[in-house]
């Protein structure tokens, strides 16, 4: 493909809007533009990257024994409903109505979709395993669209669901996943972290996390050395539950006035902050609620949300918390409860003579006692694991890294089979109901993030499997000969099978290189100076900043060693540099 043909907007400023490197790289390497905020278009370079990537997700699907489909993208309400889901996917699911008041939603996911399809083809044992897929576009209303394609409204799944008889199938098929997942990731020269993840709204018992170990993730992750990771939402972490031997004080009411975050009442008391019950009004669907953790903990809200079992929660606004606790925010407290549901952190009831809000204003209790000053109804963890918190299984401190989710997947056990009324006749001639898992894959979000793992200050370095093209050869010609020249050599290489990117633009040779750079590809060929006095062409690999002079003869050679090892499937940087030494 000649660049004077071909659409490779390249720009030299950063978008003024683009924060994360991922982002600023596709807008500057002419991949994408912004339409609207969370919505962008691909232009042919990025096009075609996302078509690698789509192709390795395909070829391992595949190989996996999954059956792709294509499905539609409104989804009808009264599959929604059948699920239960038409309730409590809250405001990120698009919802739209035809000109016949029927409603629709733009499928956020699939599972009731594909649910309704393969219980109308499936009716027998015999039918199952079966785990079908599509590659297909999602629509989410997120409410932070940001880092370009990583989180936007718009984007590409990779998603797939798979039907079993029973637990002992769906391991199977979750485990042959979890290869596979590997398998992709690997291709798309990612390194990837599975991680223990919550179920969501999906619903389910079992679900893990890829994620890829990165500065700007937007997840945190609980690691520990004997193998324990999980999704900070949902780590565990080990706490030593036993009743202290402290006597129990008298409790007391204080005059704290201004005093009202745990860094005050820490200066102020002068003692730790695991002594205070940090309690936190919430709104859980609309309904106050209360959470109570120590002072020197972060409530989880994921946590919290799953205990209570709400669709929304978010923290209640200075008026609520006023209204339920009769004072001003900063000094609600459990003592006496309050006339809400409150959920205690499992270590509350063993922290003795505590401190906590009076629910009046600028007063505290001292000497708080759980079951003697207030009543411990119900009890979940809903503290946030932190670093070096103790590892669950093992006890050892964990470390926190930052990670980018590219996929995710699901034991969804009978949720939509059952709702849904699925069954299958077993071998009795039974009627059971099939067991389910879902796999997903963030397509964009999977190129962004290999942007993310492959880049420098001057552009992109594309693994091998999913660069746009595989040599960018740079012509610097004077003559007409010379053009002509060039031209033959790009001719040559085309047709030895190579996708080639010729700058054949009358700009500067600086000009040529900063924009090769830019976008990224991992083989550069120049034919100038060099060719036409001496016969040799320069090489030069994206990642290394060295330049080989190589003799046409060697250059013709390592062409048909390159475009060998790529048909072969088995092509690396480290195998075409180690041909030329
Ligand atoms: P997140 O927690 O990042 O919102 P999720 O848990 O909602 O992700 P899933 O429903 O599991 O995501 O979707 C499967 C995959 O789709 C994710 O692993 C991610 O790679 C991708 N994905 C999810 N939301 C977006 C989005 N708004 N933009 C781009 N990719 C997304
Ligand atoms: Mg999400």
């Amino acid at each position: 493909m000649k660049i004077s043909k071909y659409i490779v907007p390249t720009m030299k400023e950063d978008p003024s809007d683009a924060v994360v490197a991922s982002h600023r790289l596709m807008i500057r390497a002419g991949l994408i533009r912004k339409e609207a905020a969370g919505m962008y278009a691909y232009l042919p370079l990025g096009f075609r990257v996302l078509k690698k990537v789509i192709n390795i997700i395909r070829e391992e699907m595949d190989k996996a024994g999954g059956l792709e489909f294509l499905m539609p993208e409104l989804t009808n309400a009264d599959l929604w409903k059948e699920s239960g889901r038409w309730d409590t996917m809250g405001p990120e699911m698009f919802r739209i109505q035809d000109r016949n008041k029927l409603e629709y939603a733009l499928a956020p996911t699939h599972e009731e979709a594909f649910t309704n399809v393969v219980r109308s083809i499936i009716s027998s044992y015999r039918d199952l395993p079966v785990n079908v897929y599509q590659i297909n576009t999602k629509f989410r209303d997120e409410i932070r669209p940001r880092f370009g394609v990583m989180r936007s409204k718009e984007f590409i799944m990779k998603d797939a669901y798979s039907f079993d008889i029973d637990e002992e199938g769906l391991e199977e098929s979750y485990q042959k996943m979890r290869a596979t997942y590997r398998s992709i990731f690997e291709r798309c020269g990612l390194e990837t972290i599975p991680v223990q993840a919550d179920t969501g709204n999906m619903g389910g018992s079992n679900s893990e996390e890829f994620m890829v170990a990165s500065e700007i993730g937007e997840e945190a992750l609980l690691l520990c050395s004997c193998g324990y990771r999980a999704n900070q939402e949902r780590a565990d972490f080990y706490r030593e539950l036993t009743k202290s031997g402290e006597e129990q004080k008298e409790i007391e009411i204080v005059d704290t006035p201004d005093v009202k975050t745990i860094d005050d009442l820490v200066s102020f008391f002068n003692c730790s902050a695991e002594k205070f019950l940090k309690s936190i009004i919430y709104l859980a669907d609309n309904k106050p609620v209360m959470a109570v953790v120590p002072g020197n903990r972060e409530i989880n809200e994921l946590k919290l949300k799953n205990t209570l079992g709400a669709v929304e929660l978010e923290l209640a606004p200075d008026n609520v918390v006023e209204e339920v606790t009769s004072a001003p925010v900063g000094f609600a407290g459990p003592v006496n409860g309050l006339n809400v549901r409150t959920v205690f952190d499992i270590s509350v009831r063993y922290i003795p003579n505590a401190i906590t809000g009076a629910n009046e204003k600028d007063k505290h209790f001292k000497n708080v006692n759980p079951e003697r000053d207030f009543a411990v109804k119900e009890e979940a963890d809903i503290s946030t694991a932190e670093e070096g918190d103790p590892c669950p299984e093992c006890k050892k401190s964990m470390t926190v890294k930052r990670g980018i989710e590219v996929g995710h997947i699901f034991k969804l056990g009978y949720k939509y089979t059952k709702a849904m009324n699925v069954t299958v006749q077993n071998e009795k001639s039974q009627e059971i109901t099939p067991i389910m898992g879902c796999y997903g894959i963030g397509v964009n979000r999977t190129l962004a993030a290999i942007i993310e793992q492959n880049y420098d200050e001057r552009g992109i370095i594309w693994p091998l499997s999913v660069a746009p093209f595989h040599v960018h050869l740079v012509g610097i010609a004077k003559s007409d000969e010379e053009v002509k020249t060039v031209e033959e050599i790009y001719n040559k290489i085309q047709d030895s099978g190579l996708e080639v990117l010729y700058d054949d633009r009358k700009v500067s040779p600086g000009f040529k290189f900063a924009d090769a750079d830019l976008v990224g590809i991992p083989v550069r060929i120049t034919v100038g100076k060099s060719y036409f006095t001496n016969n040799e062409i320069e090489l030069k690999f994206r990642h290394s900043k060295d330049i080989l002079k190589i003799s046409v003869e060697k250059i013709s050679e390592f062409l048909s060693e390159y475009r060998k090892l790529l048909s072969d499937g088995n092509v690396s940087i480290q195998k075409l540099s180690d041909f030329l030494k």
